[in-house]
C-alpha cells in the first residue's frame, strides 16, 4: 500500500567537528520519503526551488518515488544550516532560508488522495492540515514536528492533534509542549491531545512509544560507534516507520506491529547517520535493514529468572 509524505526538501549546509558540507539534499521529506521506500511506495508532497540540483531530484527519482506532487516554483529553494557540537547531539541552526516555502501551498494530485497512510513530515502545522483537509479517508495518519512550531504556531498544532492517529517528537519537545518533566506524564498529556499514538525519540538514548489503554514499549537505541551526521534521523526514523505500517496493508494497526515499526523506524535511522545527508542509504539494502532489525531484537532480549 502506497504512503502519502508531505514535508520539506531542503539545501543543507552542515557542519560537524570534523567535517562541512554544503548543499547537500535534506528536508523532512526527502529523508522520510527514501527511508519510507524501503516498504512501500511512496507519493511525494512537496515544493523545490529553480536551483535544484538534477542530481537531488534524480536522486529521489531513482529510488522509485513518485515525484508528481513536487511543485517547482519560481525562486529558491528552502535552505537550512546547522552546525552540530563535540557530542554530536547538540546541534546549533545557524540559518534558514523558507524561500519557496513562504507561498507554498500544497496541492494533491487526485489519485493521491485516497492514499490509507499519511506521514506529515516536519513543516509548519498548518500546511500538514492544508494536506489533510485534501485527503478522502485515510486510515491512520503520522506526524512529525519541531520545537519551532511548538512555539510559534501552537494553536495550529493543537488543531492537527486532534486529527492525527500518532505524534512523533523529540524529548524536548514533549516536554517544551506539556510543561511535565516526566516523559512518561508528557507522553499520556500529548495523548490526551488527540493522537491515540504517541513516540518521544530520545536521540542517542531509544525512543519511548505510548499505545492506546496504557500500551508503552521502550525501544533501545542501536549502539552506534560512528556517527558523521545526525541530520535527519528524527524524519529517517518516521519515514521508516511509515513504510513498515504501510507494507502490512489492510491489516490493523496495533500494538504489536507499532513497536515493530519503531524498531524498524531506528534501524533506518541508525543507517542514515553513517554519512552525511542519504549518502549512507545509496547502498543499504532490505536485507541489511532484516539484519540490524535481528541484532536489535538480541539487543532488547530480556530472559532471565529472578531468583
Ligand atoms: P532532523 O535532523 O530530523 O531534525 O531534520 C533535519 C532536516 O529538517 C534538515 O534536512 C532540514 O532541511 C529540515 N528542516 C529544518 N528546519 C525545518 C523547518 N522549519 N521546516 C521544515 N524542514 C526543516
Amino acid at each position: 500500500m502506497s504512503v502519502l509524505i508531505v514535508g520539506s526538501i531542503a539545501l543543507d549546509d552542515v557542519k560537524t567537528p570534523v567535517e562541512e558540507r554544503f548543499d547537500l539534499l535534506g528536508g523532512s521529506a526527502s529523508y522520510a520519503s527514501v527511508a519510507a521506500g524501503y516498504f512501500s511506495p511512496v507519493n511525494l508532497v512537496a515544493i523545490v526551488g529553480e536551483d535544484f540540483p538534477a542530481s537531488h531530484w534524480n536522486f529521489l527519482q531513482e529510488r522509485g518515488i513518485n515525484l508528481e506532487g513536487v511543485q517547482r516554483a519560481e525562486g529558491k529553494t528552502f535552505r537550512w544550516s546547522g552546525e552540530y557540537m563535540w557530542d554530536m547531539n547538540t546541534r546549533e541552526t545557524r540559518s534558514v532560508a523558507l524561500n519557496v516555502f513562504e507561498t507554498f501551498a500544497p496541492k494533491l494530485p487526485d489519485h493521491f488522495k485516497s492514499s490509507d497512510f499519511v506521514l506529515l513530515a516536519n513543516i509548519a502545522p498548518d500546511l500538514q492540515l492544508q494536506v489533510l483537509d485534501q485527503m478522502d479517508k485515510p486510515k491512520f495518519v503520522i506526524a512529525d514536528t519541531m520545537d519551532l512550531w511548538i512555539n510559534i504556531a501552537q494553536p495550529a498544532l493543537l488543531d492537527l492533534l486532534k486529527r492525527v492517529d500518532m505524534l512523533i517528537l523529540n524529548d524536548s519537545e514533549a516536554r517544551e509542549l506539556t510543561k511535565e518533566t516526566s516523559l512518561i506524564k508528557a507522553g499520556k498529556k500529548i495523548q490526551s491531545l488527540g493522537p491515540r499514538i504517541v513516540a518521544v525519540k530520545k536521540g542517542e538514548h531509544g525512543c519511548l512509544l505510548f499505545g492506546e489503554n496504557d500500551d508503552f514499549f521502550s525501544c533501545p537505541a542501536y549502539p552506534l560507534e560512528d556517527i558523521h551526521d545526525p541530520t535527519g534521523a528524527g524524519d529517517t526514523f518516521a519515514g521508516g516507520l511509515t513504510g513498515y505500517l504501510a507494507n502490512r496493508g489492510n491489516h490493523d494497526v496495533g500494538f504489536k506491529a507499532l513497536k515493530t515499526a519503531v524498531v524498524v523506524g531506528s534501524v533506518l535511522a541508525s543507517y542514515n547517520v553513517e554519512a552525511f545527508s542519504l549518502e549512507r542509504m545509496r547502498s543499504v539494502e532490505q536485507k541489511d535493514i532484516l539484519s540490524r532489525f535481528a541484532e536489535f531484537q538480541d539487543l532488547a532480549h530480556f530472559d532471565a529468572d529472578l531468583l
